[in-house]
């Protein structure tokens, strides 16, 4: 199938694609920026989605590369998830986002695909985002009207669906830099490698110098609409001696009592609940062993 026809504009400035969203909104026009078109272009294709503006972003430097920002860590939209994996800034700040990349995709998704157009997207089941909940990132926006900067926990409200509105642009993450001692891990089970994740967690854990937990963050993916923090679960770990922790008990505290968990026929809710306590259990682990020894 081949997609509605539409018309089609390549702005060179974050200023010049503010004020087309702006204008298209104004009209009424359903616009859309397109990064790497990973996503949007088969649903364009399927007629899943229409638009009638599409705004390419290619040619806007201001909102490519990683870079130390304010004591943090910040990403830029159109950052291709490769870049973001090679990125030592990436690395160093937020590992969790470089070791999320591989289990995206295929190499050649990941070298056009981009870290604002999987958040944008918002799919329950990618990585990113579940990655963005579990470090606290927070997610920077703007628009004619001015810019304003959205947790992560807020972003995502519902199946493909975010806090953005017409005129607004994803401009970049930034993530507050964890401090202590610390350790990462992400775990996710698919049927086949670059399939999208039938569970998955991310997991950011901080340890005092007691080696008790200070600070923790498990995103759950593939598990509900959005990603899903695991809030319970880490509120109980925090103080706890990350030697003493029971990996399984979280596991199953962090699943147990969700609600929401989808059946199709890649598995069932309960399947992905087991499969989930499981995962958390592994990365929780991970982390732990990570973050006492290195
Ligand atoms: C075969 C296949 C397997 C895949 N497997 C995975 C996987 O395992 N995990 C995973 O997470 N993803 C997976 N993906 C999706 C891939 O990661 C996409 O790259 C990603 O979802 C979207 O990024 P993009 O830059 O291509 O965005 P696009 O496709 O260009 O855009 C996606 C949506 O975001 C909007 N958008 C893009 N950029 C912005 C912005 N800066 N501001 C506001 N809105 C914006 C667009 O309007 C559109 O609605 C897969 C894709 C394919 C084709």
């Amino acid at each position: 199938m081949k997609p509605a026809p539409f018309e089609y504009s390549a702005p060179e400035s974050l200023d010049e694609t503010l004020a087309l969203l702006a204008d298209c909104a104004e009209r009424d026009e359903e616009a859309k920026p397109i990064a790497g078109g990973q996503s949007l272009t088969p649903m364009l294709a399927l007629r899943l989605a229409y638009v009638d503006r599409l705004v390419d972003l290619r040619r806007v430097a201001e909102l490519r590369g990683a870079e130390r920002r304010d004591g943090g860590l910040w990403i830029g939209a159109t950052t291709t998830q490769a870049a973001v994996q090679r990125s030592p800034d990436v690395t160093a700040v937020a590992p969790l986002f470089a070791r999320a990349t591989p289990l995206i995709g295929h190499f050649q998704i990941r070298n056009r695909g981009t870290i604002g157009g999987s958040l944008a997207h918002a799919d329950g089941s990618a990585e990113y985002p579940a990655v963005a909940v579990a470090l606290d990132a927070r997610i920077e926006v703007a628009s004619r009207r001015g810019t304003r900067t959205i947790p992560a926990t807020e972003f995502f409200t519902g199946f493909l669906s975010t806090e953005l509105a017409p005129d607004e642009l994803l401009t970049g993450v930034s993530v507050p830099a964890w401090s202590g001692r610390c350790g990462y891990a992400v775990e996710e089970f698919a049927r086949r490698h670059g399939d999208f994740a039938i569970a998955g967690v991310a997991v950011a854990v901080a340890l005092d110098e007691d080696a008790r937990i200070r600070r923790c963050g498990i995103g759950l993916f593939g598990v509900g609409a959005t990603p899903v923090r695991a809030v319970d679960a880490e509120t109980a770990l925090i103080g706890a001696a990350a030697d003493e922790v029971s990996t399984t008990d979280v596991g199953h505290a962090a699943l147990s009592g969700l609600a929401g968990v989808p059946s199709d026929l890649h598995g069932s809710a309960d399947y992905r609940k087991r499969v989930g306590a499981a995962l958390v259990a592994r990365a929780l682990g991970n982390a732990l062993r990570e973050a006492r020894h290195g």
